[in-house]
């Protein structure tokens, strides 16, 4: 098998803060994506200062590495021009791309950014190939598949899908039936408000909106109707609200063969230790696989190790986020 002849695949990792993205760029990812304060779904922990975005970008230009920015919040209809605004300040900068999810805001930057690569973000919540062809009328050019597609799925739009295809690394879960980007649980529990420097709305608890989800679906949840608890049974499958997915390993040469062009390393909420073992082990993996070797036993047993750390410092990571949205 060779896969030499395909345009070349990059390899993108999280950038949680300037030191990570820095990070891992040298690890070997050819692109990270970073987001602003405030407008990339995530606590402000895990986003960046205008001034760390500028230092990620800068060194991306210096090194000839793709920065792609994380933008994929829903303005209100006062932000519009502070978004226009965020995203002119990092194109002019030397960002390549943006992911964002609002429709109507994707045929704005189309029509202002004619040369900046659009992400349709998994938050967009893309259900099937209708939606697909929606963006790309839009004026997208690349679509994040929703990570509980597996390549069966690819296979059946890749022809029409007529955008570049951006998959995470994560092997599809078996099922899950909350769609990213549609799910505003986290809001119910622990909403706060507060307005930047610049007027951006902050509302904690609600990722759409400027703030981070708090992992509800995680959590070990009850329902109850005033004080009467719901019938358990009603609740059965709740664990099936939303599969946690788990890195993947031997999807990758079909994933390749199949066309996706962009390969999407999360975490911007890991460790950069984690983010750095993670992005080396990935980018060996991709060349082995790039150089015409398929037998990816090899990788075993290392891919086991890192899915033992990824799950511990997720599972940490989420109990934080609940317990903050449980005692605010
Ligand atoms: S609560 Fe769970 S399903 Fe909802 S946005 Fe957060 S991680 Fe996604």
């Amino acid at each position: 098998m060779t896969l030499t002849s395909q345009p070349k695949v990059k390899l993108m990792g999280p950038g949680g803060s300037a030191e990570m993205a820095i990070a891992a760029l040298e690890a070997g990812a050819d692109s990270v994506f970073i987001g602003p304060k405030g407008w990339s779904r995530r606590p402000k922990s895990d986003e960046l200062s205008d001034e760390e975005m500028y230092r990620v970008i800068d060194y991306g230009v210096t090194h000839n590495k793709d920065i792609r920015v994380a933008i994929n919040v829903m303005p209100a209809p006062a932000e519009i021009p502070l978004f226009m605004r965020k995203i002119e300040q990092f194109a002019n900068r030397g960002a390549q791309g943006v992911m964002l999810c609002d429709p109507g805001c994707i045929r704005l930057v189309r029509e202002r950014f004619p040369d900046l690569e659009i992400h349709v973000s998994v938050t967009a919540g893309i259900f099937n190939r209708e939606d697909i062809q929606l963006f790309r009328e839009l004026g997208a050019d690349i679509v994040v598949i929703p990570y509980r597609w597996g390549s069966e799925e690819i296979a059946q739009i890749r022809d029409q899908a007529g955008m570049q295809l951006e998959a995470f690394l994560f092997q599809p879960p078996k099922r899950s039936w909350i769609c990213p980007g549609r799910c505003y649980s986290s809001s119910y529990f622990h909403i706060t408000h507060k307005s930047d420097a610049e007027d951006k709305d902050h509302f904690i608890g609600s990722a759409s909106r400027g703030g981070s989800c708090h992992r509800i679906c995680r959590s070990d949840w009850q329902m109850f109707q005033g004080a009467t608890k719901l019938d358990e049974q009603l609740f059965a499958e709740r664990q099936n609200l939303k599969a946690s997915p788990e890195l993947l390993l031997w999807e990758l040469p079909s994933y390749l063969q199949l066309g996706v062009s962009r390969l999407k390393i999360p975490g911007r909420e890991r460790s950069i230790d984690l983010v750095v073992t993670i992005v080396s082990f990935y980018r060996r993996v991709l060349d082995h696989i790039l150089a015409g070797h398929d037998d990816l036993q090899p990788f075993e047993a290392d891919w086991q190790a890192l899915k033992l750390r990824w799950n511990t410092e997720k599972r940490k990571r989420d109990s934080n986020l609940i317990n903050l949205a449980l005692v605010g």
